[in-house]
Formats: structure tokens, sequence, C-alpha cells
């Protein structure tokens, strides 16, 4: 059978990458053709789908596999074929040496990417591709671009003892690499220890290490699936492999970090595709109402107005200790680029936040000192070498900042006063919560105990105490005060959690 392709070049640059998962099906969601989509539509793409096998499973494993007549298989590939044009194919279950050929007849004119998912056992030890068909899937991945096996499917590709080793099974991907002149995704995830780190293997040997930190969970159903995916649609959005590679972890270390929160199934349960979806479309929210249940403070508020404020806003608290970039500062996990990128915002956020204390008088001007000393601080310890075009402030620093000025100059003092506290307030709360987890060969050990420390405690307390005081002498701004304490603290949760959204939408 011959396919003719509706042309895919030069109408969609910049635009939605359209990607077809030929594969088979998860009715519970967490693998296949079901998580393919997910991945795809997560990454950013519009997914086709062809359906190669029925699978009856779940998270305990395959029931039965039903496999439509291979003419049903060509006819779906000849609607997608004759009609939408398709950016990147992604290859997942392909049962039998019949199908594997159909598909590869389908591929071998295809003028677009090919990411091959070699898909053989599940993790449940059940088979999904008929031994005799191994050979098939060799043939076929030599028209793939990318190859993303696990380590018994690096072995079988390979013709050797699945590797016991990261070298060997280095050795073995470079091995593939050559022979297919396409990259292979060596992951990590199927070795022990604290690291998962991916490895992408180009066909001249080259080796791009992506780090990815390993979770603690057995919700892992479908990852492989889901990995290869995500890959495909940011090769299709014009990623180099390394970049797509680099993205497509990073979402599933947040997929597979959240999937027990998920609560699905039984036994060996999905990763969360919609975590990072979910997270950017509450940054996104119009009034950023919070939602979330509140956290109590470890420091007290000083009287009724202040607790009034910590009431109003407390769930802001629990909205920052659930972000990712948070958990991640600490466990010691934190990307050094993440941290970086963080620093280098709060350094330009602190020469403002001094401004806005200056403005303030008083205790606050001394404290002013205070946060110019901590900015330099940062700039000689972990910021000296940052080029200049990286030193710009983001939207969300400009936002926080511009807001701080705005309230300590126009509105009422006990406003202004309100408007800068959660940076003392809400960022001791997190620090003393990140310091339980601090210790002497902690990456961030010295960062975490400033915020922790006592110093910043006492002057945490005298702010609180200050608000009180000024809106006990002036109660009609309470309410201003309040709205002032919340758009602030609204910006601690952006500002925590920005360096995660960098990633998802500007690499
Ligand atoms: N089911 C189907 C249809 C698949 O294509 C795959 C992909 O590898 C799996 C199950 C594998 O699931 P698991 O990640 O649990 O090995």
């Amino acid at each position: 059978m011959t396919y003719t392709f509706i042309p895919n070049s030069g109408d969609n640059q910049g635009a939605i990458p359209r990607v077809l998962t030929i594969a088979g099906t998860d009715p519970t969601g967490g693998a296949g053709i079901q998580a393919d989509i997910k991945s795809i539509t997560a990454a950013g793409g519009f997914p086709y789908s062809v359906v190669t096998s029925l699978v009856a499973q779940n998270t305990r494993g395959v029931q039965e596999i039903f496999t439509p007549p291979i003419d049903f298989l060509r006819s779906q590939l000849q609607s997608v074929a004759s009609d939408v044009a398709i950016d990147a194919v992604k290859i997942g279950m392909l049962g039998s040496v019949e199908i594997a050929e159909a598909v590869k007849e389908f591929i071998q004119d295809i003028p677009c990417l090919v990411v091959l998912d070699p898909v053989m056992v599940a993790s449940s030890g059940d088979r999904l591709l008929q031994r005799d068909a191994e050979a098939a899937v060799l043939d076929l991945a030599h028209n793939a671009d990318v190859v993303t096996p696990n380590l018994p499917e690096l072995a079988v590709l390979a013709g050797c003892d699945v590797a016991a080793t990261i070298d060997e099974a280095l050795d073995q991907a470079a091995g593939l690499a050559k022979t297919l002149q396409a990259h292979v995704l060596m992951k990590g995830g199927h070795f022990t220890g604290d690291h998962a780190d991916n490895a992408l293997v180009s066909p001249d040997g080259a080796v791009h290490s992506v780090p990815v930190q390993r979770i603690a969970t057995t919700n892992t159903h479908g990852t492989g699936c889901s990995l290869s995916s995500a890959l495909a649609t940011r090769l299709a959005a014009g990623h180099s492999p390394a970049d797509a590679v680099e993205w497509a972890s990073r979402w599933l270390h947040e997929a597979i970090s959240n999937a027990d929160a998920l609560k699905i199934g039984t036994s060996n349960g999905p990763v969360d595709h919609s975590h990072t979806t979910r997270r950017m479309t509450r940054a996104a929210s119009t009034w950023a109402p919070s939602a979330s249940a509140p956290t109590q403070p470890r420091l007290h508020p000083a009287g009724p107005y202040t607790q009034k404020m910590w009431d109003d806003t407390a769930g802001y608290l629990t909205d920052i200790l659930a972000l990712p970039f948070i958990q991640q500062l600490g466990a010691g996990t934190l990307r050094h680029d993440d941290f970086i990128f963080y620093l280098q915002q709060d350094a330009l956020y602190l020469g403002q936040y001094a401004k806005a204390l200056r403005k303030l008088g008083g205790q606050w001007a001394i404290d002013a000192d205070g946060a110019i000393a901590a900015e330099r601080e940062m700039q000689d310890t972990w910021l000296a070498n940052i080029p200049e075009e990286q030193q710009r402030m983001s939207q969300v620093t400009q936002g926080y900042t511009d807001f701080l000025l705005a309230s300590v100059y126009g509105d009422a003092h006990a406003v202004g006063q309100a408007a800068v506290l959660p940076c003392y307030w809400l960022y001791h709360e997190v620090g003393l919560r990140l310091a339980e987890a601090n210790h002497p060969d902690h990456p961030y050990h010295d960062w975490l105990a400033t915020y922790a420390s006592e110093e910043f405690e006492s002057s945490t307390r005298s702010a609180i105490e200050r608000v009180e005081q000024a809106l006990a002498q002036n109660p009609e701004h309470l309410d201003a005060a309040i709205k002032a304490c919340d758009i602030a603290s609204h910006y601690e949760v952006d500002f925590f959690d920005q360096a995660d959204r960098a990633w998802v939408v500007d690499k």
C-alpha cells in the first residue's frame, strides 16, 4: 500500500505541533495511546491517534488483547495520511510482525520526525510484542529519528544481555545509535539510586546527559509511553533532540512526583500527566483566589489586626509549600540553574524592595540596609559569573516590585507596610519549614540557614508588630491592608514558582 501525505513543511512554523501516535490502548488511562494523547497535549501538541491493538488492562496488568484485522490498521493510517498534515509520529505498541511491517510501510516515506518506543514487555511482566516480532521492530527502527527503549528493550535491539551498569547501557545505546543512524535515549529510571538521569546518545556517540532525580513511588505505569510522546511533540515544535529530552524529562518528573496524589488503581498507578498544565492554569487565573486550606503560622500574629491579615491569606503558604520548586529546594534536589535563576530574580527584587522600605522610613528604612547587604552577599557568593543577558527582571519580579512601590508611594502608610510584610512573614514561614530539611551537606545549606535564622526571625517579629500598631492606630485601613497583603502574598507564590514556569513556556 502506498500513502500520499499532506505536506507539512512551512505551513505550521511556530504553530501547534501535530503529532500522530500509533499505539495500543489502556482503558485505565495510564499507558498506551491514552497516555500518549495526554502527553502530546501537555507538551503543547495536537494529537492524532491510530490504534494497533485494544488492550484490556489496568494498573495490575494485562488481561486480554484484541487486535483488529490488519486492513483496518491500514485504513486508519490512510484516513490520517490523506487528510491531515503530520509533524511527528510516535510509535508505541506494535504487537506482531504484521503490524510492525504495516507501520514500516507507512513511515518509510513519511516526511516528518519519527520517535519509536520499541514496546516489548510491560512493567507488569505482560508481553505486548510477540517474541517473533522483535526483528521486525529492529527493522522498523531504521526509519526512526529517536528510539526510546527501556533496558530490556535496548538489550534486545542491541543483541546483548540486559545491561547491569549505566556504562554498559551507554555502550549498548551508542552501538545501536550508530547502527540505526538515529538518536537513542537511554532512560535512567531502570537503574537504582538517587539519580535516574536520562542520556541521549547521538549516532556519532556523543552523549547528552539530563539530570533526573529519582522519585520513591511505584506509580510509574506508562512512563515510557509518556516520555516518548512528549519528546516527539517538542521535537515537532522545533526543539533540538537534547532540548526536547530536557523538556520531556522535566515534565515527566513533575508528573511522577505527583503520581501518588492521583490515587488511581490498586497496583502500579499512572503518573499525573496534567500536573504541569494545572499548575500553569492556576498561575494564569485572573483573580487568583487561594483555594487552599490555611497553614498555621509559626510566628504568631501580634494582635487582632495581623491575626485577621494572616487568616485571610493563610492559603498562600499552603500553595508555596506545595510548589515543585520548594519541595525540591527542601530535598536538596533543585537543579542548580533553577536556584541561580531564583537568586538572580531575588537580587533584582531586593534592590527595588529596599527602595520601598526606605520610603516607609523608621525601622523599615534600617531594614533596607539589610536587604541590600543580602543582595550583595548573594551577588558575591552565587551570582558572580552570570552573563548580563541573564540578569533581566522577569515579569513576576517586575510586577511584584512595581506593586510594592506603588503601594508605599500611593497608599496610606499602614497599607504600604502591610504590602511589604509578606516578604518578611511568609518568607520566614517558608524558611522555617525548609530549615527542617537542612543538613551540613545540603547543597543550599547556607541559603536555607539565612531565612530561618534568629536574626531574620526577630526582624520579622518586629515587622509584624509595626503593622499591628499601624492598623491599631488606623483601623479604617484594615480592608485595604488585607488586600495589599493578599496581592503581595500572591506574588510570593508566583516568585517561588517562576523558575518552574520558565522551562514550561520559554525553553
Ligand atoms: N500498555 C500499552 C498499550 C503500552 O503501549 C505500554 C507501553 O510501554 C504499556 C502498557 C506499558 O506500561 P508500563 O509503563 O506499565 O510498562
